[in-house]
């Protein structure tokens, strides 16, 4: 069966994402679908926002039980469910429990393959647009990181999370306070219609 799957794509720089409107149908009708099999990672560009914008949700993560903490990233880890898992922030009501801007990249801009939305002839624009952002938020993440160690601070020193945060905004407002030109290179929104072959249960492609 063929379906016409609306996708918009958001220009927010760093916190850019895609919505895609097959979600609230899941084909995998598991009540989860990609969500099953991730366990986010929230990494110095995500906690920079976090900072600025919900430093309560910030605080709820570090306080999660099941979490793994590592020198500038934390991972929510998600539980055993059935033949796959749950992500933490994941219900079955309502889908993800974050907002869009809330949550780390790999959630904000991953589409099934299923969809296949890159292979559109029209959305090479886009395509290129996430590589480049995923490579700069990597670039991004890996020198704020570095940069903190040389500080002598890391996200496992409990007694010293306060002086890690406040540090990690500063560098991150030096280092993109300029931001990269391919954040111009394309629209703050556009939405786009795509036909997709939609196949059920474990046939649909995560
Ligand atoms: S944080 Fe949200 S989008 Fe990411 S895996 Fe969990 S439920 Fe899915």
């Amino acid at each position: 069966m063929y379906k016409e799957v609306n996708i918009i794509f958001h220009n927010q720089g760093l916190r850019s994402y895609i919505e895609v409107d097959l979600c609230s149908a899941c084909p995998r009708r598991d009540n989860k679908g990609c969500c099953g099999y991730y366990s986010p990672v929230f990494y110095p560009s995500d906690f920079a926002y976090l900072l600025k914008n919900q430093p309560d949700l910030l605080e709820y993560i570090i306080n999660l039980d099941d979490i793994t903490v590592l020198d500038a990233s934390i991972t929510v880890n998600n539980t055993i469910e059935g033949n796959s898992y749950r992500c933490h922030f994941h219900s079955k009501e309502r889908g993800c429990r974050l907002s869009q801007q809330q949550r780390e990249s790999v959630c904000r801009h991953f589409v099934c393959p299923g969809i296949n939305w890159e292979k559109e002839a029209t959305l090479q624009h886009w395509k290129d647009f996430f590589i480049r952002l995923s490579d700069y938020e990597i670039m991004l993440n890996n020198s704020i990181t570095d940069e903190l160690k040389l500080r002598g601070l890391t996200l496992q020193d409990k007694n010293n999370r306060e002086l890690f945060f406040q540090e990690l905004l500063a560098i991150f407002k030096e280092k993109t306070c300029i931001p990269p030109e391919f954040f111009a290179s394309c629209p703050s929104r556009e939405e786009v219609k795509v036909i997709c072959e939609i196949k059920y249960g474990e046939d649909w492609p995560l």
